[in-house]
């Protein structure tokens, strides 16, 4: 495989999703939870969060939901919040929840290094656009960056491949030679509907090596292994 672009996941790829994630899960259960603690940890178990322990479930809904399929999940789950009010509530609470968020590593050297490689890159998220532009000007790699889509953009939600496909569309990229890098099934299952020539799982997230392995062709600990990969290329 001739590699010549990378499409990265955002929460648990870029983020190291326990230090970032974790406190916003609890604020939005509370949030849609009317400020009922009792209300919020049922939320919390509901999207696949134990609210002692912190530790949230692989592809479970908080793990591996847009906010729209969240507010809907936390409704069904007896939620006090209309979901219309929670979609406009998660936004925003996601675009400043970016101003918190813990990298996995220096994201600006780790992006130019990537451009200086001549890589086209790319990032496809469950979270809103407007989140995803928010992390890169924080962490200064937005010029290095030369596709961002959220679930808002238009390309659809994973494990579609819409992302991944308007990652290729975009770029100029061939599918085969692209690929694409996420923490939960749904990220490898995108990359490989979208003719993705390698799939790679991270553990900076939420997938574990058993929910990763049977769809991912590598799983790394994190990100930085890419540019070991890139080397023996
Ligand atoms: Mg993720």
């Amino acid at each position: 495989m001739k590699i010549a672009g990378i499409l990265f996941d955002k929460d648990g790829t870029l983020l190291d999703y326990a230090r970032s994630w974790v406190p916003v899960n609890r604020q939005l259960t509370l949030m849609a939870a009317g400020g009922d603690q009792a209300l919020a940890d049922h939320l919390m178990r509901v999207g696949g969060m134990d609210p002692e322990s912190g530790v949230v479930l692989a592809d479970s809904l908080l793990a591996a939901g847009n906010t729209a399929e969240i507010a809907r999940g936390l409704v069904d789950a007896g939620a006090v919040l209309s979901y219309e009010d929670m979609l406009g509530t998660f936004d925003t609470l996601f675009a400043s929840a970016s101003e918190m968020s813990v990298p996995v590593t220096d994201l600006k050297s780790f992006f130019s290094g990537l451009k200086a490689r001549g890589l086209k890159t790319g990032i496809a998220s469950s979270d809103n656009e407007r989140s995803i532009r928010a992390l890169a000007q924080r962490f200064d790699f937005l010029r290095d960056v030369d596709y961002i889509a959220g679930y808002d953009t238009g390309y659809g939600c994973k494990p579609e491949p819409g992302m991944a496909l308007g990652f290729c569309e975009v770029t100029g990229l061939d599918a085969g030679a692209m690929i694409v890098v996420g923490d939960n099934s749904h990220d490898m299952h995108m990359g490989r509907s979208a003719g993705a020539g390698m799939t790679i799982g991270v553990l900076t997230g939420t997938g574990t090596r058993q929910t990763l392995s049977p769809l991912a062709d590598h799983v790394f600990d994190d990100i930085t292994s890419l540019h070991t990969l890139l080397d023996a290329e």
